[in-house]
């Protein structure tokens, strides 16, 4: 039997939504996953290392990147390019590993144009009040800084429909286990199955003209 490639996760949420915590949860405690490193031309905030958080590169080496079509996906996104290496993750998914794409909604819609048996999550906290809450509780914003985001998040609340499903971050443990759960489950949907399928179905085949 073949092993079995790894699906492609496109993981989204509001600024506050807690992505970044709750793929470090699922990366920690499962090793099918791998987190994609995207690259951007803006600048590096403070403690972000290259390679790490993002690649950090020129606005023209970005787009010669765009034209050497090593993107995946690209967006433009608040005056600055995020886009996501193709390499890695075409490399990930041949290892059978389950690659997240920690991106904003242009580049999830431009994935699953490309990849229709990609996996589309859309991560919120229990509700507005609660997002704006917790922009708050982080005490590293301005005031006009939150209201940016929460009016970002408005905007952002109206593309939802296009996600597979949304999950709310209430409890992180809880949110790591119900995301794997769904990535699990998307693993057995017979479209992402369909090299099995059709090795069960020659096999089959087989039986039947040799009993003929
Ligand atoms: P930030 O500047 O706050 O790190 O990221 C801004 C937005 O860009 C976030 O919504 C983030 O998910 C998104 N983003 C990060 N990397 C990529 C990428 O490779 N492609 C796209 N389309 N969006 C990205």
């Amino acid at each position: 039997m073949n092993v079995q490639k790894g699906i492609l996760i496109v993981l989204s949420g509001f600024s506050g939504a807690g992505k970044g915590t709750l793929v470090k949860g699922l990366l920690k405690k499962y090793d099918e996953y791998a987190l994609s490193v995207s690259m951007t031309t803006r600048a590096p905030r403070e403690g972000e290392r290259d390679g790490v958080e993002y690649f950090f590169t020129t606005r023209e080496k970005f787009e010669e990147t765009i034209v050497n079509n090593g993107l995946v996906e690209y967006a433009l996104y608040c005056g600055n390019y995020y886009g996501t290496p193709r390499a890695y993750v075409e490399e990930q998914l041949a290892a059978g590993k389950n690659v997240i794409l920690e991106i904003e909604i242009q580049g999830a819609l431009k994935i699953k144009e490309k990849f229709p048996d990609s996996l589309l999550i859309f991560v919120t906290p229990p509700s507005g009040a609660e997002l704006k809450r917790r922009l708050e509780k982080r005490g590293t914003e301005s005031a006009e800084v939150i209201a940016r985001r929460l009016a970002r998040a408005a905007e952002e609340s109206e593309g939802i429909e296009a996600y597979d499903y949304i999950v709310i971050n209430d409890s992180l443990e809880e949110c790591v286990e119900e995301i794997h759960r769904l990535v699990d489950a998307a693993r057995r949907a017979p479209v992402r199955r369909k090299e099995l399928i059709g090795e069960i179905r020659e096999e089959l085949k087989g039986f039947v003209k040799g009993a003929e």
